[in-house]
Order: C-alpha cells, then sequence, then structure tokens
C-alpha cells in the first residue's frame, strides 16, 4: 500500500480543520439562535457573556466530540478496512506474479464484506492451481505418451534400414512402424476431441434417433475381435428406443465402453449389452466377465491418461473413458461403474431420452 506523504497528511487535515470549524461553527449558531428564542419565549433575561459563553461551549463541544469521533472512526478504519485490503493488495501482487500457492487468511475483525472478497480470491486460487496442475500434468502425459510410440518409430526405422533383412523380418518392423504411427494418430484425434469438448467447441447437434439401432451398430463393429477372441455376446435391446441427443457423440461412448468390455475380457468371456427404459430415461449397461478392477483404480479411471491396468497399455491411452465423462456431463447424463477385480466390470448409463 502507498504509504502518505507529509503533504498529503497536512492537507487532510487542514480539510478536516476547516471542514468541523464550519461544522461547529454552523451548529453554535443554532444553538445561539434556540436559546435566545427559547429565553424570550420565557422571559428569561439573558446577558452577552452568558451567551458568548454558551456558544464558545458548544463550539469547542463540537469539535471536541467530532475529533473523538474522526480518531475512533479511523482507528476502526484501519482495523476492519485498512489491514484486509493491505492483506488482499499483497496477495493480489504475489498472484500476479504467478504464485498460486497464496491463501488469505481471514481475521475475525475484518469488515463482513471482506470476508467474502477473501473468500472468492482463495477459491479462485485455488481453482488456479488445480488447473495449473492439470495443464502441467496434461503437458507431461501428452509428451511422455508421444515419447513411447516415436521411440518404437525411430528404432524399427534404423532396423528397417539394414540391407540384410529377411522379407519377413522387414514386414514385422514396418507393422512395428505403422501401429506405432496408428496408436500416435488415434492419441491426437482423442486429444483433440477432448479438447474440442472441454472448450465447449462442439455444440451438441441433437437430434431424435432410434438409440437401439445404433447401439447394434456399433456393437457389429466389433463382431471380428469376438469372434477371435472366442467372448460371447449377451443382448437385451429393447426395441426401437429412441432419445433425443448427438447421435456422433453417443457413439463415442459406446465405442468405447465396448472396446474396453473387449480389450479387458479373456477368451471364453462374456460381455453383456442391455438397453431398458424409464418414463424419461434410458438405461444402458455393458457388461463383461473380464479382469475387473480395485476401487483405486475404479476411482480415477474417468481421469486423463489414467491407466489401471498397463498390461493393455499399448492398445490405448488412458483418454477412452475421459471422452465418454466428458460427453456423458455434456448431454447431463451419468455414468456408473461396477466392478470386481477377477469378476468382471459393469458400465451404467443413464441418459434423458427427450
Ligand atoms: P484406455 O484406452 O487406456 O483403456 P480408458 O480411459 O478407456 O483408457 O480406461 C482407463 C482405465 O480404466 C483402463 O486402463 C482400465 O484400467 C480401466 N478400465 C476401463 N474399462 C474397463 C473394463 N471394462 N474392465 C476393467 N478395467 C477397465
Amino acid at each position: 500500500m502507498k504509504k502518505l506523504t507529509f503533504r498529503q497528511i497536512l492537507k487532510g487535515l487542514s480539510r478536516y480543520i476547516i471542514f468541523f470549524l464550519m461544522v461547529a461553527f454552523l451548529i453554535s449558531c443554532c444553538m445561539m439562535l434556540f436559546v435566545t428564542t427559547f429565553a424570550g419565549n420565557i422571559e428569561l433575561a439573558l446577558t452577552n457573556e452568558n451567551l458568548e459563553g454558551a456558544a464558545k461551549i458548544t463550539f469547542l463541544n463540537v469539535l471536541l466530540l467530532s475529533l473523538l469521533f474522526t480518531i475512533s472512526d479511523e482507528i476502526r478504519r484501519k482495523l476492519t478496512v485498512a489491514r484486509p485490503v493491505k492483506r488482499i493488495t499483497q496477495a493480489a501482487e504475489k498472484i500476479m506474479q504467478g504464485d498460486l500457492t497464496v491463501r488469505i487468511e481471514p481475521k475475525h475483525n475484518d469488515a463482513e464484506q471482506f470476508g467474502e472478497i477473501i473468500e472468492c480470491i482463495n477459491k479462485m486460487t485455488k481453482e488456479l492451481s488445480s488447473l495449473e496442475t492439470l495443464r502441467t500434468d496434461f503437458i507431461a502425459n501428452v509428451s511422455h505418451e508421444l515419447k513411447t510410440p516415436l521411440a518404437v518409430m525411430q528404432n524399427y526405422g534404423t532396423l528397417l534400414q539394414q540391407p540384410e533383412l529377411s522379407e519377413e523380418t522387414r514386414i514385422e518392423y514396418a507393422k512395428a512402424v505403422s501401429d506405432s504411427a496408428r496408436r500416435l494418430a488415434s492419441m491426437m484425434t482423442n486429444i483433440l476431441k477432448l479438447n474440442r469438448l472441454e472448450n465447449q467447441q462442439i455444440y451438441p447437434q441433437t437430434a431424435e434417433y432410434d438409440l437401439s439401432e445404433q447401439l447394434c451398430a456399433c456393437l457389429l463393429q466389433f463382431e471380428n475381435i469376438w469372434e477371435a477372441s472366442n467372448i460371447e455376446i449377451d443382448t437385451d435391446i429393447a426395441d426401437g428406443v429412441t432419445v433425443k441427443a448427438d447421435a456422433e457423440l453417443l457413439s463415442l461412448v459406446w465405442n468405447n465402453l465396448f472396446s474396453n468390455a473387449f480389450k479387458f475380457t479373456g477368451p471364453g468371456g462374456t460381455v453383456s449389452v442391455s438397453l431398458s427404459t424409464t418414463d424419461h430415461h434410458a438405461i444402458i449397461k455393458v457388461k463383461d466377465t473380464g479382469c475387473g478392477m480395485t476401487p483405486e483404480v475404479g476411482a480415477h479411471i474417468f481421469e486423463k491418461f489414467y491407466q489401471g491396468d498397463t498390461s493393455h497399455a499399448t492398445q490405448g491411452n488412458g483418454l477412452g473413458l475421459a471422452l465418454v465423462k466428458r460427453v456423458i456431463d455434456i448431454m447431463q447424463g451419468q455414468i456408473t461403474v461396477e466392478s470386481a477385480v477377477g469378476k468382471g466390470t459393469t458400465f451404467t448409463v443413464r441418459i434423458g431420452r427427450v
């Protein structure tokens, strides 16, 4: 806070003196008028000395009282206004310099409004610092995720340059390069989608459509996978269920849930998909008899880049469920997960029908 100069103090003081001298003078005049009128009414003879004495006492009284009030008000202002303002401005300066760990401690004698401001600033810095952590974590995660496929591509690219490679090995190396490139491309697509969803650059294009048909069509895309892995499919999809939603965004949800169910279910397992309705909602369940997950893993699965099961890490990038959650949030729906290690997992999605 700025320090007052001697000149400013003198200027303030002279303004104060002029103001209260005038007030004291006016009040004294009024008092004299009142006293002489009142004395006239009750036929009381007042001498000039009486009047002069009363005028002086009134004048001095007003000056003294105003001085006392001004001093006590100044002290009150210092405690309840100047101090919190100083703490707030000091904190704001630190925030401007990028220190988001700053928290202002509320004091019991701060004026009430400052308590609210302090609470808001503390909330704001907390939000900003968690955003900052998310941002730095995101950059660290992206860089890490980019490095692995790039390193694979670089290594196999170098190996491919050897002239004496057999045809079989060359095809194997080339496949490793293209697999990594595909992984990289899929990760970039997911990052872009997630980014656009989070920045609200995607506005849901809602239209009424047949959800039953969409679920069947999405599921059929995985036919090769369930046949190759010998996974049984069990469906209980109610016919003709329509919803008013963004079909493209919701297909992203089903594709991610189905691909996870197949990814985490071993040969001989079962993946079940059901669709039922209540008066206002469509309820979709994607159930598998796969590896399941612990409650600790379950608590993080909707976070970006989180992969609970690292044995399948190369088949994903930990962004699938983050995308699913974002889409469901945009649709104002709900997604829940129940899982038991070694027994399987059930994802339940509930979305409004109209
Ligand atoms: P990824 O594409 O890497 O699988 P996701 O965001 O789709 O990323 O999933 C995050 C994590 O959630 C997975 O690494 C896994 O641990 C867990 N998970 C998701 N679906 C299932 C499932 N059906 N069964 C068991 N674990 C699952």
